[in-house]
């Protein structure tokens, strides 16, 4: 059923030239007329903080069976107007689009400190910041003191909807989809340099309904982070890694999410949301205090488990499909036996050997780190190395 526009009044439909429909059901029909009226109003009030005539352009069209349900007609209507409030925007990496200058690269969309985190939006629509650690006291945390120890710990905390957009009115984006943050998590510090830095990192639902992991920090941040040094010792690598796990856990969502039955799915699809939030969270916390956990001895028998001795035997035994390149460090990678990795540079010079433990090797090919051979003819370039290889490097042959 599409709800008539408001010019077309029943006493139009009931036109002398169809005098087939019966008084009764003609009366029936202005009922429901005047109920979807209604509909539309409310919807648009709530939705939008403004009547439908304000948004008239808008031509809600609904959809009507005998068996659908008050709800599925409520939720379409509000959806409606929420969406026909919404833009499409390109989101800005590392901010936060700002409802109050509707743009993602004002002065407000962005931390106004190494160390803030996002808290939401103002009743205005304006994004709003605070230092990580007085978040984490206003959050009830009570283990914020543990960022300042002598061996800091790196805290993180999963942030609902609600809290963000508890102030925001409807009349700035409360109910936009333009960047509709789903939740968030909140944790810090690490260091760059001489300063505490801070991270959001939200799962946003865009108006094409996709969602997004937005990592809300500082350039300074999320440079650090890109440039994670390929060592699992780092805070940064592996708080980077745990982002690109949430990421492509959040990809696979998506996809129920864009090709499923939105109502249907909702309740579930937050759940799993929420659930990556949390697991992110976890992790975060997690990598952060392996990192404190350490001590240099234990790096050293890291050290001798640097699986280099074992890179002659590992080119040698390689077949072609062994050789990748690794798109971040432009090298080339040779899979070995039990999770050893080779990496050498483009003239075939051994760089460095490490242990991927787990499904970290598969975690890099499947975000597109690793990628099959591109430099041409694996069988060249295995003569290369194996020609460069210091003898020293194949003391078990
Ligand atoms: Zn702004």
């Amino acid at each position: 059923m599409t709800a008539p526009r408001k010019s077309q009044t029943p006493a139009a439909t009931a036109s002398p030239e169809a005098p087939s429909c019966p008084a009764a059901v003609l009366a029936a029909a202005a009922r429901a007329h005047v109920a979807l009226q209604e509909l539309s109003r409310t919807a648009a009030l709530e939705a939008a903080g403004r009547g439908d005539g304000a948004l008239d352009g808008a031509g809600l069209s609904l959809q009507w069976h005998p068996g659908s349900s008050p709800d599925d007609l409520a939720e379409a209507a509000f959806r409606f107007y929420a969406e026909a409030i919404s833009e499409e925007r390109l989101f800005r990496q590392g901010r936060v689009h700002c409802y109050a200058c509707g743009e993602p690269a004002c002065e407000h969309s962005a931390p106004p400190s190494p160390g803030a985190v996002c808290t939401g939006y103002e009743s205005t629509g304006r994004p709003r910041w605070q230092e990580f650690f007085g978040y984490l006291l206003e959050l009830g945390d009570e283990r914020a003191d543990r960022l300042f120890l002598e061996r800091a710990e790196i805290l993180a905390r999963v942030v609902g909807r609600n809290r963000l957009i508890a102030d925001q009115l409807t009349t700035f984006g409360r109910n936009a989809f333009t960047y509709r943050i789903w939740g968030q998590v909140v944790a810090g510090y690490l260091q760059v340099r001489n300063t505490r830095a801070a991270l959001s990192a939200q799962v946003v639902e865009d108006k094409r309904h996709r969602l997004h992991l937005q990592v809300v920090a500082t350039d300074e941040l999320r440079e650090a982070l890109a440039d994670a040094p390929d060592d699992r010792r780092s805070a940064f690598t592996r708080v980077y890694d745990a982002l690109a796990e949430a990421r492509n856990q959040l990809a696979a969502l998506n996809s129920v999410w864009q090709h499923g039955n939105h109502r249907a799915d909702a309740v579930t699809v937050r759940e799993r949301a929420f659930a990556i939030l949390r697991h992110l969270a976890h992790s975060i916390e997690q990598k952060g205090r392996q990192q404190q956990r350490r001590t240099s001895h234990a790096e050293m028998r890291g050290g001798q488990n640097r699986p280099v001795h074992k890179a002659y035997d590992d080119v040698v035994a390689a077949t072609a499909q062994d050789f990748y390149t690794d798109r971040f460090k432009g090298s080339t990678i040779v899979a070995g036996r039990a999770g050893r990795v080779h990496a050498f540079n483009d003239t075939g010079r051994h760089v460095t050997s490490l242990m991927l433990t787990g499904d970290e090797f598969s975690r890099r090919c499947a975000r597109g780190r690793y990628v099959p051979y591109a430099g041409g003819d694996p069988e060249a370039f295995r003569a290369s190395v194996l020609a460069r290889l210091p003898e020293a490097d194949a003391p078990e042959r």
